[in-house]
C-alpha cells in the first residue's frame, strides 16, 4: 500500500477535494487501484448533524454513513463505494480512544495524544485503507485529505500522525502533497509569499512536502515555479499549476499538462504505465442540445446540492444534452419563472421552511404537464400535493411539519429515537420496482438498492385512497413505499431514496437520465 497525503494551506475553499480526487484518477487511469480517506479535523463524529448550509452536503455512503462532501467527490471521480471508516474525525478518533479507556484496555498507562489519539489515528488510516473495494480488491494507493488549513489547532494531532507514519514508511511509500493559493497582483504577476509561508508552517511540524500544487488564475511561469522551488526545495517539476478549469471533470486533465503523472509515478517508485485515458472521452462528450431544470430549494447554494447538480451533469454527458440549472428560492419565487424551464426538481430537506414553495411547484409540473423529479424530501411532498389537489385530502401534511392529516408519518421504528446523530433510516436498502411502470424500463430490473436519508414515509392508511386516485407506487421496500409517478402525461417521478448518492460519470442514475431526456424532449416540442 502507498500513501499520497494531501494537506491545504493559506486558506480553505481551494479545491482540496477535488485535487485529490483527481490524482486518483490520473493513476486509476494507469492502471491502479485507487481508495481515498478524509480527514475532518472537527469534533462532530459525522457530519450528519451538520449544518449543509455552512459545510455543503451531508453526503450518504452505501454503508449509511453520513460523511463530508468530499467523499462524494472520490466516489464519482474513482467508481469506488467507501466506508463510514474513510471519513476519520476528530469526534470518532476521541469517542474510540475515551471508550478504550473507560474499559481499562490502557490500564496504568496516563493516555495522551501522542501516542494514544495519534496510534488511532494511524490505525483508522491503515485499516481504511486495507478495506475491500467493490470486487474484493485492496487498493495498490490510498490518498489521504486532511481537512483544514495547515496551522490550525484542530489537525496537529492528525499531522503528528503523518509525520510518524512518514518516518515508518519507505521512502517511495508516502509522500506528501500540499495545495496552496498563488493568487497574482494587479499587474498579473504571481504571488508566492503565502505558498512560502504555508510551506514553512508545515516544516514547523516535520513534514517537507513533496508537491506543491499551485491554485491560481493563471497558469504559473517557469520563473514563479523556480521560485517556490528555491524556498520550499521541491524542485520545479512538481511545482503544478491548477487553474480553475470549466468542469471539475477536467482537472485531471489539466494536471496532466502540468506533468502530474511523471512526477507521482516517479516519487512512488511506480514506473511508467501507458494510460487508458477513456474515461476523458466520456467526460468531454460534445453536447448538442441544452435543457435548464429549475431547483426549487431552501438553500440555492451549490455546495448544498453537489451530488444532484452532479447526477444532472453525468444524465446530460450520457445523452449529449448540456443541462443548466435555475436555482429557486421555494419561500419567494413566482411560477411565472417557471414557465421557461425544462423541468422541475425539487431535493431533499428538512423542516418546514419552504415547503408550501415546493408543494406549489409540484403542483404547477403535475399541471402544466413539465417533466418532474422529486428526491425524498420532494417525493414526500409531491405524495401531499397529489392527497391535497386529486385525492380529496385537502389539509394533507407530513407530521414533520404540524397539524393536519399525516399522509407522511413518522417511521414506526423512528418514534422512540431520541439521539438525532447517525439515527435515520440511513444507507443502501433494497427496494422492488413494478413490472410496467418508468421507473422499471429506466432502471431494467426489478431489484435495485438505493441509499437512504430519512425519518418520514408515506403511510400506510393513506395508500390505498391514493392509489384509487391515479397515484402510482412504483416501487417499495416491503411495506414501505420507495417511489411514486404518474402514468400518463409528462415524465413525472419521485423517490423516497437518493439515487444521486450512485451517479458517476460512468454509471449516470437511471432516473436522472430519465427526468434530463423529458426534458429534452419537452424542449424539442415546444420549440418544433
Ligand atoms: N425530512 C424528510 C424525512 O426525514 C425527508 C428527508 C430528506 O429529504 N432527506 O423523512
Amino acid at each position: 500500500m502507498k500513501y499520497i497525503i494531501v494537506t491545504g494551506g493559506v486558506m480553505s475553499g481551494l479545491g482540496k477535494g477535488i485535487t485529490t480526487a483527481s490524482i486518483g484518477r490520473l493513476l486509476k487511469n494507469r492502471g491502479y487501484t485507487v481508495t481515498a480517506v478524509k480527514i475532518d479535523p472537527y469534533l462532530n463524529i459525522d457530519a450528519g448533524t451538520m449544518n449543509p448550509a455552512q459545510h455543503g452536503e451531508v453526503y450518504v455512503l452505501a454503508d449509511g454513513g453520513e460523511v463530508d462532501l468530499d467523499l462524494g467527490n472520490y466516489e464519482r471521480f474513482l467508481d469506488i463505494s467507501l466506508t463510514s471508516d474513510h471519513n476519520i474525525t476528530t469526534g470518532k478518533v476521541y469517542r474510540d480512544v475515551i471508550d478504550k479507556e473507560r474499559k481499562g484496555e490502557y490500564l496504568g498507562a496516563t493516555v495522551q495524544i501522542i501516542p494514544h489519539i495519534t496510534n488511532r489515528i494511524k490505525e483508522g488510516i491503515e485499516t481504511a485503507a486495507h478495506r475491500p473495494l467493490e470486487g474484493g480488491r485492496v487498493a495498490d494507493i490510498c490518498l489521504v485529505e486532511v481537512g483544514g488549513t495547515v496551522g490550525d489547532i484542530e489537525s496537529m494531532p492528525f499531522l503528528e500522525a503523518i509525520r510518524q507514519m512518514r518516518g515508518e514508511y519507505p521512502k517511495g511509500d508516502l509522500i506528501l502533497v500540499h495545495v496552496t493559493l498563488v493568487p497574482s497582483d494587479t499587474m498579473g504577476d504571481h504571488k508566492t509569499k503565502p505558498t512560502q509561508h504555508s510551506v514553512k508552517a508545515l516544516r514547523e511540524l516535520g513534514l517537507q512536502p513533496d508537491i506543491i500544487v499551485g491554485r491560481s488564475d493563471i497558469i504559473m511561469s517557469p520563473s514563479t515555479k523556480k521560485k517556490i522551488s528555491t524556498f520550499t526545495d521541491v524542485p520545479a517539476k512538481a511545482v503544478i499549476s491548477a487553474i480553475t478549469a470549466p468542469d471539475i471533470y477536467q482537472v485531471p486533465m489539466e494536471m496532466e499538462k502540468e506533468g502530474m503523472p511523471e512526477v507521482l509515478t516517479s516519487l512512488l517508485n511506480l514506473g511508467n504505465r501507458e494510460p487508458d485515458n477513456s474515461w476523458y472521452n466520456l467526460i468531454g462528450n460534445e453536447c448538442t442540445s441544452r435543457v435548464t431544470v429549475a431547483i426549487v430549494s431552501k438553500y440555492g447554494i451549490e455546495d448544498v446540492y453537489i451530488s444532484i447538480k452532479e447526477s444532472l451533469k453525468h444524465a446530460g454527458l450520457s445523452l449529449g444534452t448540456e443541462v443548466g440549472i435555475k436555482w429557486l428560492d421555494a419561500e419567494s419565487f413566482t411560477c411565472d419563472e417557471l414557465a421557461d424551464v425544462d423541468g422541475i426538481l425539487v431535493p431533499g430537506g428538512f423542516g418546514h421552511r419552504g415547503i408550501e414553495g415546493k408543494i406549489r411547484a409540484i403542483e404547477y409540473a403535475r399541471t402544466q404537464g413539465k417533466p418532474y423529479l422529486g428526491l425524498c424530501l420532494g417525493f414526500q411532498l409531491a405524495v401531499i400535493e397529489y392527497a391535497r389537489h386529486m385525492a380529496g385530502i385537502s389539509d394533507a401534511t407530513s407530521e414533520e411539519m404540524g397539524p393536519g392529516s399525516h399522509v407522511i408519518a413518522i417511521l414506526p421504528e423512528q418514534e422512540d429515537v431520541e439521539d438525532l446523530g447517525g439515527t435515520m433510516r440511513l444507507g443502501d436498502c433494497e427496494v422492488l420496482l413494478k413490472k410496467g411502470t418508468r421507473i422499471y424500463e429506466l432502471y431494467g430490473s426489478e431489484t435495485i438498492v438505493e441509499r437512504h436519508r430519512h425519518r418520514y414515509e408515506v403511510n400506510p392508511e393513506f395508500i390505498e385512497q391514493l392509489e384509487d386516485a391515479g397515484l402510482v407506487f412504483s416501487g417499495t421496500c416491503g411495506r414501505r413505499m420507495e417511489s411514486c409517478e404518474l402514468k400518463d402525461g409528462a415524465f413525472f417521478m419521485a423517490t423516497q431514496f437518493h439515487p444521486e448518492f450512485k451517479s458517476t460519470p460512468t454509471r449516470p442514475s437511471p432516473p436522472y437520465v430519465g427526468f434530463v431526456r423529458a426534458c429534452r424532449e419537452m424542449k424539442g416540442q415546444q420549440t418544433e
